[in-house]
């Protein structure tokens, strides 16, 4: 029989489907999880390595910063040789939207706010895109809003960012132009929250979702986990990017998590493991982080259950493929709910490893766990 589809939240709301290179967003595109490249974009090696690293942890598509001449000039090498869609970042510099455009980049990422009679040059943007192939990203950010919103709303609220997104759209939808996807990014994510709110009731634009500047890890992970939560639960949202004050890597894999715990991407390898208490027989976290070290990278969907005592122990562990249950110096091992043998404290953690590898044989590999691709041609 084949497997149920997991249950989610609330069905994904209706978005026109774009192109990012040969990754669909918006539709019924699986949410895709973006980064960016922290290097200089003119060192080319660097920025090919480090979007390898970050296609190897799952990213689906890049973004590089572009801020000078030499950067524009290195985009036509990355976008080449990059296996996954590469968006250019574009600020301030008109003429580096179009050399995007030009150098092949899968997508251009605008800040109306801070180009410069960014307006009057739509029309031509729109061409050049439509002319490659190329689509947009209209990003509104609460730090560089258009200065006459600032001034008829005070401060970046959810309307000023809803108002600023809404008129750029309007002039790229006026020239004939509907390859884009729009952001309203803030830093506050109740702020941050209202707007993506707001703008989804304003039109289908396939919605990249992102809370700026979110922080340290630590800080950005909540922040972000959040406001994605609580907007994807809604249906809200075809794309996202954790912003982290940490290597990119980092913000792939916090995305990938949000997005497989609330079913919007198969999951893979779950540790269930208690928090410990007063109660525990063995040091949970050591036993955890142990157990998820020698499982890292594991492709299947297995569930390993790691408990402190026989309180809740037994009952998780049943419930997982594979669990432990400790107490008195020992473990009770269980797979697919009975316990196939008891092993002392010492040797749980090689027993869960060897007990995973051979379940992890009998199963297949989530599928689906990547965006919509189009098939090369
Ligand atoms: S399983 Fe046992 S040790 Fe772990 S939190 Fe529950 S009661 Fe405490």
């Amino acid at each position: 029989m084949p497997a149920m589809p997991a249950p989610v939240l609330s069905p994904r709301r209706k978005t026109r489907k774009i192109k990012v290179g040969d990754v669909y967003v918006g539709g019924d595109a699986p949410v895709s999880v973006q980064s960016m490249c922290t290097t200089k974009t003119h060192d080319v090696n660097s920025t090919l390595q480090q979007i390898a690293e970050l296609t190897a942890a799952g990213c689906d598509i890049v973004r590089v910063a572009c801020p000078t001449q030499d950067d524009a000039d290195a985009l036509h090498a990355i976008a080449r040789k990059s296996n996954i869609p590469v968006i250019a970042d574009i600020h301030f510099q008109p003429k580096y939207v179009f050399a995007a455009i030009e150098a092949g980049c899968a997508a251009v990422r605008v800040n109306p706010g801070n180009i410069k009679k960014f307006d009057d040059q739509v029309k031509e943007i729109a061409q050049a895109a439509k002319d490659h192939g190329t689509s947009i990203r209209i990003g509104v950010n609460a730090g560089s809003l258009d200065k006459r919103l600032l001034e008829k709303y005070g401060k970046p609220t959810p309307e000023a960012l809803v108002e600023s997104a809404v008129w750029e759209a309007s002039l790229f939808e006026e020239h004939g132009f509907h390859d884009f996807k729009i952001s309203v990014k803030h830093n506050d994510p109740v702020v941050m929250v209202r707007a993506y709110e707001m703008l989804s009731e304003r039109g289908d634009w396939p919605l990249h979702l992102g809370v700026t500047e979110a922080g340290p890890a630590f800080q950005g992970t909540i922040k972000s986990a959040t406001a994605f939560g609580a907007l994807l639960s809604q249906g809200i949202g075809d794309t996202i990017r954790v912003s982290l004050s940490a290597p990119p890597v980092e913000e792939v894999k916090v995305g990938i998590q949000i997005l497989q715990a609330l079913n919007l991407r198969p999951r893979k390898l779950e540790i269930v493991s208690c928090p410990s208490c007063g109660r525990a027989q063995v040091d949970v976290y050591e036993l955890a982080e142990k157990v998820t070290a020698g499982l890292e990278g594991m492709e299947v969907p297995l569930r390993v259950a790691v408990m402190g005592c026989v309180v809740n122990g037994p009952g998780e562990a049943r419930e997982a493929d594979l669990g432990v249950a400790s107490g008195n110096g020992k473990g009770q091992i269980f797979v697919k709910g009975e316990v196939i043998k008891t092993v002392p404290e010492k040797d749980i953690v090689e027993t869960l490893i060897e007990e995973a590898m051979k379940i992890a044989e009998t199963m297949e590999p989530v599928e689906g766990a990547s965006p919509e691709v189009i098939a090369a041609s």
